[in-house]
């Protein structure tokens, strides 16, 4: 077993450099160097994160690989190539690409982007018990020492977020590529740091998923607390305007985890006059999973006072609660 992993680390890499040498230095590349210019990203994140470039024609990769002596049913296994109608063909062409590494920064799988609108936006390596999105989070390895020293993590949702945070200096940034937060990314944190800010794009998709990795990660006895961005925008576009100083105060206002499920569900029924029994409803599975009874007082008392009751009625529903889901 780790024979075999050990190959596919291997041919991944080799496959990483092999595209970062096509981005640098290939005359088909012009297009992705000035699509990554554009974007603003620098060499050096060039470099760190391993970007390259697969070009458009159906076998550039396979070539190479069988130049080095890797063959077809190695790369069939690690997913570069597939397998289709018209034989075996490489999966990632004329795509910007982002080698995605666990930890120990040992390259697992690939994310790869259009250059421009066309669908789907990004292609990324099949599920597979080698390479799952849910045990991973892109930009781990380079954000781990950061992570500890700065103790607090922040997780977004997409490559382009996590590299615009390191770029500027954010360096204890990682991403979840898009899937929700799994038991195992909490475990993983939690090698690192238990503070958590989620700061996922702004739009409709990014709120859920959000809203659904939350209480994973505080029922793991993370401190969660979420950035709210203006509307539409995600943590790159909000960087690239605004700069990192206005990110650090997004970063330090981030609300806990507790009062944004309020704001939710007070919005949600109109703070209207049934909103009380509501909003305490929704709100008492996150309280009754935190894991801290100084914090848990903390946050029954804000209940209390946001929904203008008493601290003994919603320790009551607590209660109640916690004695009904044993
Ligand atoms: P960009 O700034 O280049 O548009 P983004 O990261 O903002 O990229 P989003 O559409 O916000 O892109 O998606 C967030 C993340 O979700 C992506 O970075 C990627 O990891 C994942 N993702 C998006 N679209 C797809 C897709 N079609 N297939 C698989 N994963 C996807
Ligand atoms: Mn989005
Ligand atoms: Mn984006
Ligand atoms: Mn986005």
């Amino acid at each position: 077993r780790l024979r075999r992993e050990e190959k596919a680390w291997k041919i991944n890499n080799l496959a990483k450099d092999f595209f970062q040498s096509i981005l640098l230095q290939h005359s088909e590349a012009a297009a992705a160097r000035e699509y990554i210019h554009g974007r603003g990203i620098n060499a050096n994140i060039i470099k760190d994160f391993g970007l390259g470039y697969a070009p458009a024609s159906w076998d550039t990769l396979m070539k190479f690989m069988q130049s080095k002596g890797i063959g077809v049913s190695d790369l069939l296994k690690v997913g570069l190539v597939v397998s289709g109608d018209r034989g075996v063909y490489d999966r990632f062409r004329s795509r910007l690409m982002f080698p995605i590494a666990d930890a120990r920064g040992r390259v697992v799988g690939f994310g790869g982007r259009v250059l421009g609108d066309g669908l789907p936006k990004y292609l990324n390596t099949a599920e597979t018990d080698f390479f799952s999105k849910g045990k991973i989070l892109y930009g781990l390895d380079r954000a781990r020492q950061a992570i500890r020293e700065m103790r607090y993590v922040v997780i977004t949702e997409g490559y382009m977020d996590t590299i615009a945070a390191h770029q500027y200096g954010m360096a204890n940034t990682v991403a979840s590529l898009g899937t929700s937060l799994t038991k195992e990314h909490g475990r993983l944190l939690m090698n690192y740091t238990r503070e958590v800010i989620i700061a996922y794009d702004a739009d409709a998709a990014g709120v859920a998923a959000a809203v659904r990795g939350l209480d994973i990660l505080q029922e793991l006895g993370c401190r969660v607390r979420v950035l709210s961005l203006p509307e539409g925008k995600d943590p790159d576009e909000f960087l690239r305007a605004r700069g990192l100083d206005q990110w650090k105060r997004q970063v330090e206002n981030a609300t806990p985890l507790v009062e944004f499920k309020i704001q939710r569900a007070l919005a949600k029924y109109n703070n209207g006059p049934l909103a009380r029994d509501a909003v305490l409803e929704e709100v008492l599975p996150a309280l009754a999973a935190m894991p801290g009874e100084l914090e848990k007082n903390e946050a029954i008392r804000l209940v209390a006072a946001r929904l203008f009751t008493s601290y003994h009625v919603v320790a009551e529903q607590l209660q109640k609660f916690s004695n009904s889901n044993r």
